[in-house]
């Protein structure tokens, strides 16, 4: 038998979930707060059509608890949550189930910030924002600071430069080959701001439009989307999605280093271990793509100056030096190292707030 709810919030120490229901609006969402010792807990909202609720509560834990890491290694005072809408995005999401879906964010009176992700976007944010204050990632026509994707592709080629530091002695991008998979939001900025640095691009995407885009605007080399690992480069950047680091990719890759803005990018922690006997440096994934959470954090403080948002997502760069040091003196991987800053930065909010209880 699978272990019961409880016992999966227990084994990694969740606060709340909550399950959202509303007949008219046909919305069925859940709400999963992981850990608010740092801060109120930021995370987007999925919709996704789920094959059943067992995957999608699975899957809102999962990145809720990855929220609360990448807000604790990144220094930012957030906690970790995130909600998913069990629907088909394209077919399915209307203004009520929006307006529903943010009435339930408003019953937790500010516990849990929403912003986009997979199946939403800042117009839908937009929406939500009528009903409730609690929500980031408000598109610009609607008087909010839309997508963050710039701010964490800026914090994507702090992560690529660092692991450049890190292997090649010097952090400079001119010459240097990095190959991106996926031209997104995210993707084509990473490559677009590698191309100002003078590195050489090359590129995979399933749409052949943005991929000619980025052939005729950033001179970037096209390759097949089940190509993209084989090419020799110094850096492999995955934009895409998650899991593509596994044991069919490992051996296949020809680059000094991974940086990419993709979640969950290794298939298993093990994989991490695979990258590491290989030679090749991983830069944890959810260290270099939370330059846009560092983004929504200046936006929940009401103090987005752009200039130095951009200053706090370019320490993206020591953080990742940082990582790699540890994980060389610790004999760890650097994802195990990652998560032993954030464990311990947790851990240590969590003993401040028990001494300032007791006295
Ligand atoms: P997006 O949907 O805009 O872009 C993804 C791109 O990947 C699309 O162009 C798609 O065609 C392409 N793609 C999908 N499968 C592919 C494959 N097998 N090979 C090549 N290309 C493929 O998404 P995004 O906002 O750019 O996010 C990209 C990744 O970064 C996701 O994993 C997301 O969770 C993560 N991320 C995004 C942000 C953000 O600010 N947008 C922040 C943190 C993490």
């Amino acid at each position: 038998m699978p272990p019961s709810l409880f016992a999966r919030l227990a084994e990694h120490d969740y606060e709340t979930v909550v399950f959202c229901n509303d007949n008219s609006a046909g919305l069925r969402a859940i709400i999963a707060l992981h850990d608010t010792t740092l801060g109120p807990a930021l995370g987007g909202i999925r919709m996704r059509p789920y094959a059943s609720e067992d995957e999608a509560i699975d899957d809102v834990l999962r990145l809720a608890r990855g929220m609360t890491y990448k807000a604790a290694i990144s220094g930012v005072n957030l906690g970790g949550g995130k909600s998913v809408i069990i629907g088909d995005s394209q077919t399915q999401k209307t203004e009520p189930l929006l307006r529903a879906m943010a009435r339930c964010i408003d019953a937790l009176h500010g516990v849990y910030i929403a912003g986009q992700d997979i199946g939403t976007n800042s117009h839908d944010m937009a929406v939500i924002a009528q009903e409730t204050a609690h929500v980031t990632c408000v598109a610009e026509e609607a008087g909010g600071f839309g997508d963050p994707s710039f701010f964490t592709a800026f914090g994507v080629v702090a992560g690529v430069k660092a692991v450049l530091e890190r292997v090649c002695g010097s952090d400079s991008l001119v010459g240097r080959r990095v190959a991106v998979q996926g031209l997104g939001n995210v993707g084509y900025r990473v490559a677009q701001l590698c191309h100002e640095k003078r590195a050489h691009i090359i590129a995979a995407d399933l749409s052949t439009e943005t991929s000619q885009r980025a052939a005729s605007e950033l001179d970037a080399d096209i390759v097949d989307p089940r190509a993209i690992y084989d090419v020799e480069c110094d850096i492999f950047s995955p934009c895409s999605v998650g899991g593509i680091i596994n044991d069919d990719t490992v051996p296949r890759l020809r680059c000094s280093g991974v940086a990419g803005g993709a979640n969950n990018v290794l298939a298993e922690p093990r994989h991490a271990m695979a990258l590491a006997e290989r030679g090749i440096a991983y830069a944890p994934d959810y260290l270099v793509n939370s330059g846009g959470l560092i983004h929504c954090q200046a936006v929940v403080r009401g103090d987005v100056d752009r200039d130095r948002v951009l200053g706090q997502v370019s320490r993206i760069f020591e953080q990742t030096l940082a990582v790699f040091e540890k994980a060389e003196a610790e004999r760890i991987t650097t994802a195990m190292a990652a998560d032993r800053i954030a464990e311990a930065r947790i851990a240590s909010a969590r003993s401040r707030v028990a001494r300032a209880t007791d006295a």
